[in-house]
């Protein structure tokens, strides 16, 4: 059994990652650390530095906090030799996750650097699919509330906190899967509320090597149902993953309508790579919402409002 401790129990770790655990049978979680939290049957730390040095024999760390602190946490259990889940997005920049990644092949540490939304009951299927067919043009919606899914979560409007582009990047992870070819940023703009320092909405235009269309909204101001589709024409039939990935249709009929299964996907796969010895880093949606940060055109919409 490999024993695992939480850092930063917040809506995230309540939520998935505590519920995926309790049903894991390789792994056993034996400890948390929070500021603000406690969690009966596992040993409480207040901090991350305090839970390593108390446990010299714990073996992994999941790694809930805000995106900016992600990086030194990640340091942290590494040094003390533990294997490391992070969750989306890795870290606030592609060269501190880079690091990681070498950090952690010089200590013998598997790093996971997780995307939940490539877990989604119809993604894999919808790579299959795709594998073999020619893309014509890809629209991806990914609209949904921030009061609902951030509640009073200042870090996501502070740098780093990658304000939309955190729902969206799920989209660019599910989307960077799927697809057959690599794509590229070619314009974007981004809306950035007068009181906040990150994007509450993105319109990205992409094009692949064959010049295909590839356009994505990103919306943090929607209120009723959410949306998070991404529709992809082909020279054979069209394909509509909705729901964040768990149902498939192609050509108008449903062929997947699963259930929530990311989190359990996702510990079951950091448990596999802990076996195997390996890690498994993939930058290609981080790289994107850095492109777009580079290459946006930023446009000023009214405050926010929680
Ligand atoms: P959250 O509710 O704000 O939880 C993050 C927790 O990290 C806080 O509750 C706090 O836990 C700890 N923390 C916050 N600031 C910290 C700091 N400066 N230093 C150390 N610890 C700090 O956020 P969340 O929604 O769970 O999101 C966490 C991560 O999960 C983000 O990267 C997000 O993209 C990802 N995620 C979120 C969702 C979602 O639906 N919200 C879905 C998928 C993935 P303590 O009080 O325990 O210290």
């Amino acid at each position: 059994m490999t024993t695992i401790a939480i850092a930063g129990f917040g809506k995230i770790a309540k939520d998935q990652h505590l519920p995926a655990l309790s049903d894991n049978q390789d792994l056993e979680l034996i400890a948390i650390a929070s500021r603000n939290a406690t969690l009966d049957g596992v040993e409480n730390h207040e901090d991350l530095a305090s839970l390593l040095s108390a446990l010299p024999e714990l073996d992994a760390v999941a790694l809930c906090t805000p995106p900016q602190v992600r990086y030194s946490q990640a340091v942290a259990a590494i040094e003390a030799g533990k294997h490391v889940l992070l969750e989306k997005p890795p870290g606030v920049s592609l060269s501190e996750v880079e690091d990681l990644v070498r950090r952690a092949e010089q200590k013998g540490v598997t790093l996971y650097a997780t995307w939940h939304a490539r877990e989604a009951a119809g993604v894999e299927k919808a790579r299959e699919w795709l594998s073999t067919r020619r893309v014509t043009r890809v629209d991806i919606q990914w609209r949904e509330d921030v009061r609902q899914w951030h509640p009073g979560q200042q870090w996501v409007w502070e740098p780093g906190g990658l304000g939309v582009f955190d729902p969206g990047i799920n989209a660019l992870s599910i989307a960077t899967h799927i697809l057959p070819e690599a794509f590229f940023l070619r314009e974007a703009t981004l809306e950035v509320p007068e009181n906040c320092q990150s994007p509450i909405g993105a319109t990205l235009e992409f094009t692949d090597v064959h010049d295909t269309p590839i356009h994505a909204d990103f919306d943090w101001r929607q209120t009723g149902p959410q949306t998070w589709q991404i529709t992809v024409d082909t020279d054979d039939g069209t394909l509509v993953l909705d729901s964040g990935g768990s149902q498939l249709s192609i050509n108008g009929e449903r062929v997947v309508d699963g259930e929530d299964i990311e989190y359990a996907g996702l510990y079951r796969r950091f448990a596999e790579l802990i076996r195997e010895g390996r890690s498994d880093v993939d930058v290609a949606p981080f790289r994107h919402v850095a492109d777009a940060f580079l290459l946006g055109r930023r446009q000023s919409v009214e405050a926010f409002v929680e």
